[in-house]
């Protein structure tokens, strides 16, 4: 999330955040305090917030609905909207869907995918085997981040960086097992739903996000073209999420779509065309996606924490220092101008 807040363009009002904004997520992109730990706000659960914000992604009584919306519709719908046709994946014709119904046919409001596509593997410059499936897409969830590293932990960043893959696969596998919340009163079990799609040859994957925009192995599979450290494996009784998830680890499933993109761009634009999306900061299709998921996930979780506000409790009454110092003002202060 580096690129929105100290490179796109601000001629474009979109690009823009205020100043509130901007200074709660420099401070969770430094992880400086953004409480007071005199001041901080109680949660309508009875805990306290941690001064870095942590509590707000981790609470199960804080939905984090609104966030993934913003983010399916504002980042990734129409980022992949603009990249997948130059990856050659898509027609330029072809939409990019949100939350559509009607792919269950005894559940029609069920909307198993939260963005999809019809993915066609024989355009352009895209050097994937032909696409097995009908439609593809995802189940996008927000996880929270691992805890902190112990001061030991940080001597090794690699260890880290693996546990925190392990979270946000955790998120992926339970995505894979529950239904989520998509409609009430359904009858279908996970394991039912998935077998529809399978047989309807229509691809499902699970999208873990974490609060700092980091992105699970499935969707950097997607994205990048990275495996997994570790593959998921499911118990026998989950036999429809491992074909699953299985199908996502073939060559024929879309992955790589971010290098391709570049790739086909590089090799096909015209010649005085040299930045993707006619900005400077955003040189290559690669960037541009990047830019526009990390504007997306900075607006959504900026607000996310700000949201509370009107549902949690007021700052309990202290008999420490109320005074954030400087620079590090409560989100919940009603001076708006930090
Ligand atoms: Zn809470």
């Amino acid at each position: 999330m580096s690129y929105p807040l100290i490179h796109m363009s601000r001629s474009n009002v979109k690009h823009r955040l205020s100043n509130f904004d901007f200074t709660i997520m420099l401070k969770r992109k430094l992880v400086l305090p953004i409480y007071h730990p005199a001041s901080a706000p109680v949660c309508k659960c009875g805990t306290t917030h941690d001064i870095y914000g942590h509590h707000h992604f981790r609470c199960v009584r804080i939905s984090k609905k609104a966030a993934h919306n913003y983010i399916n519709e504002y980042g990734l719908q129409p980022a992949l909207q603009q990249v997948l046709p130059t990856a050659g994946i898509i027609t330029t014709s072809s939409i990019v869907q949100t939350e559509a119904p009607h792919h269950i046919t005894n559940q029609p409001l069920l909307r198993p995918f939260d963005i999809e596509y019809q993915p066609n593997h024989t355009l352009g410059d895209s050097n994937l085997p032909p696409s097995q499936f009908a439609v593809c897409g995802a189940d996008i969830t927000i996880d929270h981040c691992p805890d902190p590293p112990s001061a030991s932990a940080l001597e090794d960043i690699s260890s880290y960086t693996a546990n925190a893959e392990r979270c946000l696969q955790a998120a992926e596998k339970r995505k894979f097992t529950t239904m989520g919340g998509t409609v009430t009163a359904n009858t279908m079990t996970r394991e039912d739903v998935l077998r529809t799609l399978h047989t309807d040859a229509k691809h499902l994957q699970m999208w873990a996000i974490c609060p700092y925009g980091g992105m699970g192995p499935m969707l950097r599979r997607f994205l990048f073209g990275e495996d997994p450290i570790r593959p998921l494996s499911f118990t026998a009784n989950r036999s429809q999420a491992a074909n699953m998830y299985l199908a996502s680890l073939q060559s024929s499933a879309p992955h790589g779509i971010l290098p391709l993109a570049n790739s086909s761009w590089s090799s096909s634009k015209p010649s005085h065309q040299k930045f993707y999306g006619h900005s400077y900061t955003a040189p290559t299709p690669k960037i541009s996606f990047l830019q526009q998921f990390g504007l997306a996930c900075t607006k959504a979780f900026a607000s996310h924490i700000r949201r509370p506000i009107r549902t949690q409790r007021a700052p309990q009454a202290s008999s420490g220092p109320t005074r954030a110092p400087p620079g590090l003002n409560s989100p919940f202060s009603t001076n708006t101008g930090v």
